[in-house]
């Protein structure tokens, strides 16, 4: 099995327990955390010696998922102050790198009240900020200076570098940031950070990425007179949700990644990788009971409990959400129980709007009414980016396995 690898035997078992559980329709979150800590076990052993895993606490922050990742990465990256609570409340210990857009100064000076590791600076004036408030308390914070690359970059879902974004420093304007913080008692230039697309499925072009990263942190290390401790590659490994089997082999990414560390990497500088997706994503499943069956203009629709104010992505996205179909014994209280066979559906929630649809046009060999559907690769970006008050339905339970 690849890096797709989801644990549909214990998700399953879980799904048909909630139907015993319970006469009401289920809709669930349930997450596998022994599977989430063996596979992000797995990619941190896959990656060479001198990276560096972390783990980024917007794709899943909730403290099941933050406690079990805590023993297992080199540390968490957290885009607010409550992130960073978040991550206090389950390990006092645990490196915490902070960065994100638009920081208030309550934020940075929060940030190194809590003595976070490093500080991910995303523009000139906000490094001037920081100076100010690390000066105020007597101290230097140690930074990285995000950059956004000329391009062009290989194509991924999502573009935060090579292309104008709000994110980091245009690389032309970085060798004068770069100057002022080397220059600064009040911050310490650690190194660069590239946080630059979003689910990249391709590991040579990421491998070529990640060296070209390396050669630009290497000239603007010898330019200012700095030694580059930090190489951070951002995160970025990806999901194929259309084929979760093609999601990003990151065994077949090392070889490539060793050679460029090989040829392009400084001396002394450890290359963080920041990841969200790849490591939360398979560990969690959104459960939904079908509540109706119709067609509607010769097109096969299955309504069930639950819909995108649980679970955004595939509608965020535009995708159609991979899924399996678990039978369940559930009865319909004397009246005939609607069924289809062989046929391609459109899975939608409850909401009113033709936009809450989960998966189109999916085969199904046979779905029933009461039947489970069981959206999987659905641990990462899930819960945390839907708009659970529209509407007011209720929430999903949330079911977490352990050992
Ligand atoms: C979102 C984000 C990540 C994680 O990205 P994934 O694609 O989920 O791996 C890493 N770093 C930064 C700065 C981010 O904003």
């Amino acid at each position: 099995m690849g890096d797709d690898a989801w644990p549909r035997r214990r998700i399953e078992q879980a799904a048909r327990a909630l139907v015993d559980a319970s006469p009401e329709p289920v809709c669930a979150y349930v997450y596998d955390l022994v599977h989430l800590r063996r596979h992000v076990c797995a990619v941190r052993a896959a990656l060479p010696g001198v990276c560096r895993l972390f783990y980024a606490v917007k794709a899943n922050a909730d403290p099941s998922v933050l406690r079990t990742l805590a023993g297992v990465v080199d540390g968490f990256e957290v885009a607010s102050l409550g992130e960073l609570e978040k991550v206090r409340a389950v390990n006092a210990e645990v490196p915490v790198v902070f960065g994100g857009p638009g920081k208030t100064d309550e934020e940075l000076d929060g940030a190194l009240a809590r003595g976070v590791a490093l500080v991910h600076v995303e523009s000139l004036h906000e490094l001037r900020r920081l100076e100010r408030l690390a000066a105020r308390r007597s101290t230097a914070a140690d930074v990285l200076l995000r950059v956004n690359l000329a391009g062009p970059l290989p194509a991924a879902t999502l573009a935060m570098g090579g292309v104008p974004t709000q994110f980091g420093i245009d690389e032309r304007e970085l060798p004068v940031v770069a100057g002022v913080a080397a220059r600064s008692c009040s911050v310490c230039l650690r190194g660069f950070h590239f946080h630059s697309l979003s689910n990249q499925l391709d590991p040579t072009a990421h491998a070529r990425l990640v060296g070209l990263f390396l050669r630009r942190a290497r000239r603007w290390g010898d330019e200012h007179g700095v030694a580059v401790g930090v190489v951070n590659a951002g995160g970025g490994f990806g999901i194929d949700y259309g084929d979760p089997r093609r999601s990003f082999d990151v065994a077949g990414f090392a070889p490539h990644l060793s050679r460029e560390l090989a040829l392009h990497r400084p001396p002394g500088t450890e290359v963080v990788f920041e990841c969200g997706r790849h490591l939360a994503a398979s560990c969690g499943a959104y459960v939904v009971e079908v509540l109706d069956l119709k067609v509607n203009h010769g097109r096969h629709f299955a309504v069930v409990r639950g819909g995108t104010h649980h679970f955004r992505l595939p509608a965020s996205w535009g995708h159609s959400h991979p899924f399996v179909v678990v039978p369940t014994d559930r009865g319909t209280d004397g009246l005939p129980r609607p069924e289809v066979r062989n046929v391609r559906v459109t899975v939608a929630g409850q909401l009113c709007s033709p936009k809450d649809v989960l998966a189109r046009d999916a085969p199904v060999e046979r779905l029933r009414v009461g039947d489970l559907v069981v959206f999987h690769h659905a641990g990462a970006y899930g819960w945390e980016i839907s708009h659970h008050e529209f509407l007011s339905h209720p929430p999903p339970r949330f079911v977490f396995l352990g050992p």
